[in-house]
């Protein structure tokens, strides 16, 4: 690479969700030479990338950097996987291909925390932006956008069943479950065309991948963002083998995600100062709150069933239907979402525990609105400890107790009672203690971490790192709080709200 070839107007770390999304908008909007730097395989190819059935296998595959989650005593010790995706399209291209938003009152919370412009009404036209919804255009959706997003088509029995028996309990049919205050039971809404994957990296960017302000080079690994006088000015990082440096003559963008955009801050030097010090790292910005605040989503994996008849093969993303309600009626908004799995998915506790069958299905249900707060750390040695706390707050374990008690309810209800012989784990009639145990060995991370580099502690509502010139952050880790549902398509409006700021 000769000098001019490293100078760049903007550097982008990271081409996966919200790294696509910026990618596209400054090579499509502006006349700015734009670097990304990808650490993932440019060509990435395998069928379980586009069949949506097959998205588990990506999981401890090549295209997962195969990160795990420290233990905690609140999960009886149990090592977590946490995937994230080392691909172009980051975690989008290997995730569970669900796409539906946080609940209205979400987006309000973050804006009434001081984070101006973050309210839903502002970020919906960001929202539909992203959009191609198969209804076309509406207050609620967009039409034309890259990412196609439509219905689970031809419901499985076993996601048929969690709409029928929700129904039963008196939750409303939610005919799209994308809407301001999902509260119901309806088939899911996933970014799929014809059957694959919309991998956002396609979607955003592979139809401008020719403009030559653009340049994308992969099996890159940044390495740590280069400070001068308060200014970001590039990048450092390693390709080949080789050691580079990139200049950014304008900003810098890390979209590398919840866990390694904070790891970059850290390496730079921006951190929590007595954390740097002690992993032997020179602080050049002392800001205490870069990786804390870490909110992960946890489902029960789970309650699971013997089917009574064989049942057609696996579907969709092997869920097709989900439900959000409440775990108590006096709370203001669902704090539960439940998905049906067309196999018998548990954990290795729960599968020692219990004979589970080959051809079973489950119910699990999950926390949509966790309060456990965990971090990700520098430790001696520039190792990284990945601590969720998982279901360390006791309302949580409450929550999720109530979670199982409605799961047993489904069970019993129309739907499930057609296709289950019998539920296999756990056993229906447990004592509290049995209960809490049964949630603790069956709890699972959903692989949402989110909220590392949160909004008003370690950046501002202009996604801009306190105390140094020219660093955006454009990705999960800026959430002050986890959405209440899946959180890829607020993912990628953050990628939509970095943009509007970077163009305008
Ligand atoms: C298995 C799985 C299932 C999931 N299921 C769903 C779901 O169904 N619905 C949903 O809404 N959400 C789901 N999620 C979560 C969702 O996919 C993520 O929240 C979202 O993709 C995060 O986007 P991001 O831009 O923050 O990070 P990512 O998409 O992870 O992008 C980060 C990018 O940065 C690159 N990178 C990292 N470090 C470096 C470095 N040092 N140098 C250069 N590049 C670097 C990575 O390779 C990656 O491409 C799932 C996630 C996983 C892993």
């Amino acid at each position: 690479m000769t000098d001019s070839d490293s100078n760049f107007d903007f550097v982008v770390v990271g081409g996966g969700s919200a790294g696509s999304v910026v990618a596209r908008r400054l090579a499509e909007e502006t006349d700015a030479s734009v670097l990304v730097l990808e650490n993932g395989d440019g060509d990435a190819d395998a069928p379980s990338l586009y069949d949506p059935t097959r998205w588990v296998e990506n999981v401890g595959s090549a295209f997962d950097y195969g990160y795990s989650y420290t233990p905690h005593p609140a999960t009886h010790d149990r090592r977590h996987p946490l995937a994230r995706g080392k691909l172009l399209g980051g975690s989008g291209g290997i995730n569970a291909l669900v796409w539906t938003r946080g609940h209205q009152a979400d987006y309000d919370e973050w804006a009434a925390s001081g984070n101006v412009g973050w309210d839903f009404e502002s970020v919906l036209p960001l929202l539909k932006r992203s959009e191609d919804w198969e209804d076309g255009e509406s207050r609620l959706h967009g039409s034309g956008g890259p990412v196609h997003v439509e219905r689970a088509k031809d419901l499985h029995p076993v996601a048929a069943a969690l709409i029928e028996a929700g129904q039963s309990m008196g939750m409303p049919y939610l005919d799209d479950v994308t809407v301001a205050a999902p509260e119901g039971v309806g088939p899911v809404t996933m970014n799929i065309r014809d059957g694959r994957r919309v991998n956002p990296w396609d979607a955003y960017v592979t139809p401008l991948r020719n403009r030559n302000r653009l340049t994308v080079v992969t099996g890159a690994r940044v390495q740590k963002v280069v400070l001068s006088g308060g200014r970001c000015t590039g990048v450092e990082y390693v390709v080949d083998g080789e050691q580079v440096t990139a200049s950014a003559l304008t900003e810098v963008v890390l979209s590398a995600g919840a866990i390694d955009t904070p790891r970059l801050l850290m390496l730079s030097g921006i951190g929590p100062a007595g954390d740097l010090a002690a992993a032997g790292i020179e602080t050049n910005v002392d800001l205490p709150d870069v990786g804390q605040n870490l909110q992960e989503h946890p489902f029960l994996a789970s309650l699971c069933f013997d089917a009574n008849g064989p049942l057609p093969a696996p579907n969709n993303n092997l869920e097709g239907s989900v439900a959000f309600w409440k775990s108590r009626p006096d709370i203001s908004r669902p704090d539960l979402m439940f998905v049906s799995m067309q196999i018998p998915f548990v954990t290795p506790e729960i599968g020692a525990q219990y004979t589970i069958p080959e051809k079973g299905f489950c119910i699990a249900p999950g926390l949509s609105r966790p309060q456990s707060r965990g971090y990700v750390k520098m430790r001696e040695g520039g190792e990284l400890e990945i601590q969720p706390n998982l279901l360390q707050d006791e309302a949580d374990i409450a929550a999720l107790a109530d979670g199982v008690e409605i799961g047993f309810d489904m069970a019993n209800g129309p739907g499930f009672r057609e296709i289950a012989k019998r539920l296999v784990a756990p056993g229906s009639s447990m004592t509290r203690a049995e209960t809490v145990s049964f949630i603790r060995d069956a709890a699972m991370p959903y692989f949402h971490p989110v909220g590392t580099c949160a909004m008003g502690t370690v950046v501002d509502p202009g996604l801009r790192v306190y105390g140094v010139d020219g660093l955006r952050i454009a990705d999960a880790s800026v959430m002050p709080t986890i959405v209440s549902s899946y959180p890829h398509a607020t993912t990628v409006m953050i990628g939509e709200f970095a943009s509007r700021l970077l163009t305008s």
